[in-house]
């Protein structure tokens, strides 16, 4: 802390106060979050907090409202209603240019970026803020960063209530909590409600979280924190959406009606007549739709698609997807697309990506190849549910869609392989735990292998029988399921990003806020993961 006998604004020696039971502290708190925030390197945010203050002076300067140009706005609500529901990224018909499967946001950059990373330091804020002296940056990120790391949902409310009530917090943050005798502002005092909403709107709309979060992924891929692998797996997770939805009714091309789960359309004004106010009608909560689980159930919510290296079980990206009734199919090529963009040392490592059924596409398996140069492999997705009872060999029962025959005993067959001359798939019957075939000894042997050896039956099956699957991969082979057992390593990291560094019900409505959920949990989970290594 600071000492306040030091004229405002001069840049002074830091000096680094120690109090006992910080290091008592260290040693007694449970979690890393308390050492994370103390031994922070306020030193590689200086770029970030001059950003910041720059934005801020910005946003001290608007106006309070855009005025809009024109009188009326003729649109009514219901044409408002299907303007927004075909401008979708899941509109009933394309639109062109078509929408981006994922959240691009719209950075505000500042106009008069003056403040310089030199100029700034914990508890040094730029001298051309006129006003009150705005709270330090670097405590507020040390808030938002802690408060996750914690566990808790990355947000206003929470940091507050945890500044508010836990003094080791508020102190390790670099604020002090309101001294009795003190009736007036200061800026080391524990920030208002109000204050912790606008700085996360600022960083918001600055892009500044977003690019704190791509700094953290670069450090640790920089510094041998990750370890380059050769797959990236994918999959998307949804999130509770802060909103209700409204049944809209549409025409189709055929001219039949159809419904759509939409969000409700608002204006962002406080105007009294909004029928006939000049603002333009949006969604309450864009980017919000409803997610068809398994089991046919329905969540209304945000959809983010997830992106990580298996082996070492660690999330690189995590993104917004811009409508969340996006089928999954379609997210995974843009945003393999774009962290390989954004990561390029990682890119020259990738061969493969893993992704669920949702992926089992032969376009888009082909597009992977031609546009990427990377094997996309996914989870076998039979398209039947049916097995297939007919045309078996003998003493078989049925073949599951996966490619698996099942005798009449129950057995399953092993896959062996291929045999090309004949087109065929060609299995054998397992052994049992003592090592020797389950046709030894089976009731069902005059049916079946009568005439077979004590390697016990063999079956050929015709790639006319098994038409749905793809003989060049077939996904009864063993290679195929050892590449596939390191997919679901990708719920383990959703795990850890909605669970354990947040929660799944979103505060906040949109999809600006939702990103932003999404690139404040990575900040901490990247910054935890550094601190394990
Ligand atoms: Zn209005």
């Amino acid at each position: 802390m600071l000492s306040l006998g030091i004229a405002e604004g001069h840049q002074i020696p830091l000096i680094h106060e120690v109090h006992s039971d910080d290091e008592h502290l260290l040693n007694t708190i449970d979690g890393e979050w308390f050492e994370i925030l103390y031994h922070f390197r306020w030193e590689d945010y200086r770029q970030f907090a001059a950003d910041y203050y720059n934005a801020l002076y910005d946003f001290n300067q608007l106006p309070a409202q855009a005025t809009a140009q024109s009188d009326v706005n003729p649109e009514t609500k219901e044409e408002a209603r299907q303007r927004l529901l075909f401008g979708r990224a899941t509109a009933p018909r394309p639109v062109e240019p078509p929408a981006p499967i994922l959240y691009q946001g719209e950075v505000v950059e500042p106009k008069t970026p003056e403040v310089k990373p030199s100029e700034v330091a914990p508890g040094v804020v730029p001298l051309r803020l006129v006003g009150r002296k705005p709270k330090c940056f670097f405590g507020l990120l040390k808030g938002f960063i802690g408060v996750s790391l914690i566990g808790f949902p990355a947000e206003p409310q929470q940091v507050h209530l945890l500044l508010k009530s836990n003094p080791a917090f508020a102190r390790v943050c670099g604020f002090s909590l309101k001294e009795k005798d003190r009736a007036d502002y200061h800026y080391q005092q524990v920030p208002s409600l109000r204050k912790l909403e606008q700085f996360d709107q600022i960083m918001t709309e600055a892009g500044i979280w977003e690019r704190i979060k791509h700094s953290e992924v670069k450090t640790n891929l920089a510094t041998g924190v990750i370890q380059p692998e050769r797959e990236l797996v994918g999959d998307t997770t949804h999130y509770h959406a802060y909103s209700s939805f409204e049944t809209v009714r549409y025409e189709d091309d055929k001219g039949n009606e159809q419904k759509k789960s939409q969000s409700k359309p608002t204006k962002n004004c406080r105007c009294a007549d909004w029928e006939h106010c000049p603002h333009e009608w949006v969604l309450r909560d864009e980017g919000a739709g409803t997610i068809v689980k398994s089991g046919k159930k329905m969540i209304w919510g945000h959809k983010a698609s997830i992106i990580g290296l298996p082996e070492q079980g660690i999330a690189i990206d995590a993104i917004a997807v811009a409508d969340a009734a996006t089928h999954d199919g379609q997210t995974f090529f843009p945003h393999v697309e774009k962290v390989l963009a954004e990561h390029p040392d990682l890119a020259q490592s990738i061969q493969r990506v893993l992704y669920d059924s949702a992926c089992d596409d032969a376009a888009l398996k082909q597009r992977f190849e031609q546009e990427l140069g990377l094997e996309l492999k996914a989870s076998f997705n039979p398209r039947r549910s049916k097995a297939i009872t007919e045309g078996l060999p003998r003493g078989m029962a049925k073949i599951t869609p996966y490619g698996v025959p099942i005798c009449l005993a129950g057995h399953e067959m092993d896959y062996q392989g291929i045999r090309y001359a004949t087109e065929t798939f060609i299995y054998r019957a397992p052994q049992g735990d003592d090592g020797l075939s389950v046709c030894i000894g089976c009731r069902e042997r005059p049916q079946c292998c009568n005439r077979s050896s004590a390697s016990g039956r063999t079956i050929t099956v015709s790639f006319d029988t098994l038409k749905h699957i793809d003989a060049g991969d077939p996904p009864m082979a063993k290679r195929f399921k050892a590449i596939m057992t390191r997919r679901p390593a990708v719920e383990r990291m959703i795990k850890r990003l909605k669970c354990d560094l947040g929660d799944d019900r979103l505060s906040k409505r949109g999809n600006d806020s939702f990103q932003a959920y999404l690139d404040k949990t990575m900040i901490s989970y990247h910054l935890l993961i550094r601190h394990l290594h």
